[in-house]
């Protein structure tokens, strides 16, 4: 069996079914991913790293050269010296292995420390610090367990430095939070012991459609497995977990089978017993139940409450792209349709400096602002224009008030279509995403393979060589995304006008 290492861990928290597929799928159906977003955050991680070793200001002891075998016996060697600082040293240990960014000497024991692009903590407020990052604890506690079995370490501490350049400790022997009493060295046991199951093939699991499907080499395969096994994931906000819980209790996970079940005694059986379906709301099992005849049948959405759209002389269709490897806002779009036509407008940063992402988020705000808020409305797609200008503010403060902020997207005529589906409708789709939507609404993007990966590639090619016909492609690209959002809400009033 393969050795466990960080990207098994990290692979087992994004999807267990990977880690299975990995040693015992069919290689054959593997396509290897080409996803330019994916290339620029590896990019940048290098890039990042370089920047950190250079300023690092204590001297490495140099493992990053030369074959595995040479690197390992490196390592072993500088560790035995007590080399205070080893950059890149492998570790290996049974069925262990990792390669630390760095291991620090601090008089008493090696502590693991990783360089890492992104921020090194989640849920961080202006008062309160966040949590550790679940990806990064686990790996950080196989560097300890290593060190450990070798009489290296002892405290279960790590350190990440990250994008700000800050260095955080992780503490892995302190519960994960106020409701989760497993500590995060217990996380990363309980992970590995799966981990080592799936990779031996004593246990196996199914594949689950999620987020990460689109960006995996078995994205294809897998896809093919949910079809032709009629698998639960297949619907609209049923993931894994649910997806096992109904297979456990009831037998089945295809949708034909629980489309045979009678939601009302499922939920009868519920109340009975606390551990039926365990995580599975009596409301959710209803709402599986007609996603999955609606899937089957392939009717018409369905419009089950009404939604008052305002009258509105000017409505702007609002959509931003960024690159969050570099958290930068670079633009922000609007379909513009009032007594004077349809036309597209943009606000574009040129430069990826604070000033130009800052200009062109003061003339978005300015261009919204032109409008009467009585009379003209704003609709937008998902709450991520929303909490990215909350971001923005908080970048640039002297832009626009908190109050204010909160007032443009607490009118009643700025509206978040995507709350709008969600609450109110359902399709026949297993993703209520805006292009799967538009797309079933038979609006069509002018690039064949629209993806906000792309855009980010095509604006950092941009930036590098100013090709204006490049940046071209990012705002048609953006004027495609507004004009999808109107095309919904044209949809959406028209089938609730009739209601
Ligand atoms: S395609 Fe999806 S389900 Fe399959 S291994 Fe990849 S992430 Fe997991």
């Amino acid at each position: 069996m393969p050795s466990v290492t960080p990207s098994n861990l990290y692979d087992y928290l994004q999807c267990p079914h990977k880690v299975w597929r990995d040693v015992h799928g069919p290689r054959e159906e593997f396509v290897e991913a080409d996803n330019p977003f994916l290339k620029l955050l590896w990019e940048r991680g290098v890039q990042h790293e370089a920047d950190v070793v250079a300023g690092f200001g204590f001297d490495l002891f140099d493992c990053s050269s030369g074959s595995e075998a040479e690197r390992i016996e490196a390592t072993n060697e500088a560790l035995a010296r007590r080399e205070p600082y080893i950059y890149q040293g492998i570790l290996a240990h049974g069925d262990l292995f990792g390669i630390p960014d760095i291991l620090h000497f601090d008089g008493a024991e090696y502590l693991p420390i990783e360089i890492k692009s992104g921020s090194a903590e989640v849920g961080a407020t202006e008062d309160a610090a966040g949590k550790p990052k679940k990806h990064y604890a686990v790996q950080l506690a196989l560097y300890c367990e290593i060190l450990r079995r070798r009489g290296l370490h002892s405290s279960l501490k790590g350190f990440v430095i990250d994008s700000s350049g800050e260095r955080f400790e992780y503490d892995l022997a302190a519960p994960q939070g106020p409701k989760t009493p497993e500590t995060w060295f217990e996380l990363y046991e309980r992970v590995r012991q799966e981990v080592v199951s799936l990779m031996s093939g004593e246990v196996q699991n199914d594949p689950a459609m999620c987020g990460s499907c689109k960006d995996c080499g078995w994205g294809t395969s897998c896809k093919k497995w949910v079809e032709e096994s009629d698998d639960l994931t297949q619907l609209f906000y049923v993931g894994r977990s649910v997806r096992d819980a109904i297979k456990r209790d009831l037998g089945s996970a295809s949708v034909d089978d629980l489309l045979r079940q009678d939601p009302a005694g499922l939920a009868a059986r519920k109340k009975a017993d606390k551990n039926f379906l365990k995580g599975v709301g009596a409301p959710a099992i209803e709402k599986m139940a007609l996603r999955a005849r609606l899937l089957k049948d392939g009717g018409e959405p369905l419009m089950h409450s009404r939604f008052e759209f305002p009258d509105a002389a000017a409505e702007l269709f609002f959509d931003i792209e960024s690159d969050p490897t570099q958290d930068f806002v670079y633009l922000h779009g609007f379909w513009i349709r009032d007594g004077a036509g349809e036309r597209f407008e943009n606000r574009t940063a040129r430069a990826v400096t604070p000033d130009d992402e800052k200009r062109a988020w003061q003339e978005a705000l300015d261009l919204i602002n032109a409008y009467d808020p009585d009379t003209s409305a704003i609709y937008y797609y998902s709450p991520y224009e929303k909490t990215s200008y909350r971001r923005l503010r908080k970048k640039y403060p002297d832009v626009i008030g908190e109050a204010e902020l909160d007032e443009l997207f607490g009118r009643a005529t700025c509206i978040d279509l995507y709350d709008i589906v969600y609450r109110n409708t359902d399709w026949p789709l297993g993703s209520y995403g805006i292009k799967a939507i538009a797309q079933y609404l038979k609006f069509e993007w002018r690039d064949k393979t629209p993806s906000g990966a792309l855009s980010i590639q095509w604006f950092n090619d941009f930036i590098n060589n100013g090709d204006e016909a490049v940046l071209q492609r990012v705002l048609e690209y953006n004027e495609d995304d507004c004009k999808a959002t109107m095309v919904v809400k044209d949809y959406l009033k028209r089938r609730m006008d009739a209601m």
